[in-house]
Order: structure tokens, then C-alpha cells, then sequence
């Protein structure tokens, strides 16, 4: 039977259950918290394209625009916009989808650089536009790694696409570096752009987390596509790291599985 407690056992007791309620009410509260910023941003992300729809349709619909062109330039912007919301609907559903495990991989062998070459292919328009240069260094000229193809590609042209769009500078380099290691393929993909604060890098791979100067920009995106390239590497049991150094460059590194083949 339960030996009778002093005062001060029976104190302690009392505290212990207090601080685990204490524990389990903050982790609730944090919950919660968590649960009303996160439907809040995604209805900010979705705010903005929606209102920038309903402004054009409304001013299409009241007939007041004759000119063919600005007619043409609206539906544009309307056009643009519903592909924005669309991407941002895909983005969500592919975090949820890994957060709840619904991802396989398709592990193929193939060769990285010639994945580089063909994504630099896709955004070398962007690039150029920007006087900007893309350039891949490897240790050799073929590098073939065991991994998921089609989202190893959206690994890069994330990475890619954020370093054309925050280097922010003309002439800017965008390298990407491919090496062999013993059982590895290490990657790093480096620009000498703006770079990032040391207070903001911890919290880029966060959803939705975009550096201030960024939110501003109209070609920055919603904040997404960091956690995305985290979830994919996570799901090939890899993790990805950054540095960088403020108004110089910087710098993602990751590794992925050299094939056997
Ligand atoms: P976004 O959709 O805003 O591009 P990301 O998740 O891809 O979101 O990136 C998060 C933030 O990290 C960006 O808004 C930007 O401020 C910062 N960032 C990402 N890559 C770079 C880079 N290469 N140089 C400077 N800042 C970057």
C-alpha cells in the first residue's frame, strides 16, 4: 500500500504532475498556434492572386476596356495568376503528401550532369535575362547516381531559380559542382549573390519562410520551394545544408547515392 507522504514528497509529487500538465498545455497551445499561422499564410499566399483575378475579370466584365491589347494584357495577368495559385495548390499538396508518407521514390541510375545540363537548358532564358551565367564543374564528365529523377530535377530547379532570382546581380555566376566520392555523388549548387543573414538562414527550410527583402519582390515565390527540396533529400535519407555570407553568395550542399551500376 502507498507508505503516507511527507509534506514535502507530497509537494514534489504535486509539482512533477503540474509541470507534465504544464508541458502538455504548452505543447497544445504550440500546436494550435501553429495550426492558425499555418492556415493563415496559406490564405495570404492564396489572397493575393485571387484578388489580382477578381480586379481584372470585374474590369473586363463592366465592358470599359475596347483596346484589344490591354484586353489581351489582362487576361495575361489573369492567366499568370491562376498559374501561380495552381502552383502554389500543387506545392502544398506534394509537402502534405510527403509529411504523410503517400510519396514513393523511383529509383533509377542515371547521370547527374546530364540532369544539370538539361534543367540549366530550361532556365537558361531566365539566366540570360538577368545576365547571369550557369555553369556546371565536375570531376568527371559522366556521374551516375541511384535516385528519383523527376523530383532530383525539381531539386535543382528550385535551387537554380532561387539563385537566379535572389542573386539580384548582373553578371552573378551560378555554379553547380558534382563529385565523386566513395560511395557518394556530393553536389553543391553556389551563387555570389545577395547571400542570406545568419539570423534568416536557420529558417529557410521552413514552409512559407521567406527572407523581408524577398516578400517584396514581385518574382519571389510563396515559400515553398526550400521545404519541397528538404522533403525530397529527406526522403532519400539525405539532408541538404547551406551557407552563406551576407551581400557575397551562397552556397547549398547535399549528397545523393552513387549507382552500383
Ligand atoms: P520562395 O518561393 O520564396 O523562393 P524558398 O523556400 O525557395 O521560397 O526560399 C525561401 C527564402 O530563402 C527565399 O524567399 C529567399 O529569401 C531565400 N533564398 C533562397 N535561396 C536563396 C539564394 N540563393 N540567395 C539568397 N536568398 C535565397
Amino acid at each position: 500500500h502507498e507508505p503516507d507522504l511527507s509534506l514535502k514528497e507530497f509537494g514534489e509529487r504535486v509539482t512533477l504532475m503540474s509541470t507534465q500538465n504544464d508541458f502538455e498545455m504548452d505543447m497544445m497551445k504550440e500546436m494550435e498556434n501553429f495550426r492558425k499561422e499555418y492556415v493563415g499564410n496559406v490564405s495570404h499566399e492564396l489572397k493575393t492572386p485571387l484578388f489580382s483575378i477578381q480586379g481584372y475579370v470585374s474590369t473586363l466584365l463592366d465592358g470599359g476596356v475596347e483596346d484589344l491589347n490591354i484586353r489581351d494584357k489582362y487576361l495575361q495577368r489573369i492567366d499568370s495568376s491562376v498559374e501561380r495559385l495552381l502552383n502554389i495548390v500543387k506545392d502544398l499538396d506534394m509537402i502534405n503528401r510527403f509529411e504523410a508518407g503517400q510519396i514513393e521514390l523511383n529509383l533509377i541510375s542515371f547521370d547527374i550532369n546530364e540532369l544539370v545540363e538539361e534543367v540549366f537548358d530550361l532556365l537558361d532564358l531566365e539566366a540570360n535575362r538577368h545576365l547571369m551565367k550557369l555553369e556546371l564543374q565536375s570531376t568527371q564528365k559522366k556521374l551516375l547516381v541511384h535516385a528519383d529523377k523527376n523530383k532530383i530535377s525539381q531539386v535543382f530547379t528550385n535551387l537554380v531559380s532561387n539563385a537566379i532570382k535572389y542573386a539580384n546581380r548582373e553578371g552573378a555566376r551560378i555554379i553547380v559542382t558534382t563529385k565523386e566520392e566513395a560511395k557518394f555523388i556530393s553536389i553543391t549548387v553556389e551563387d555570389n549573390g545577395m547571400g542570406i543573414k545568419p539570423e534568416n538562414l536557420t529558417r529557410i527550410f521552413e514552409r512559407f519562410y521567406r527572407v523581408e527583402a524577398s516578400r517584396n519582390r514581385k518574382d519571389g515565390g510563396s515559400g515553398l520551394g526550400l521545404a519541397i527540396v528538404k522533403h525530397i533529400l529527406e526522403a532519400h535519407h539525405q539532408n541538404i545544408t547551406v551557407e552563406s555570407a551576407y551581400l557575397s553568395g551562397t552556397k547549398f550542399k547535399f549528397r545523393l547515392e552513387k549507382s552500383s551500376l
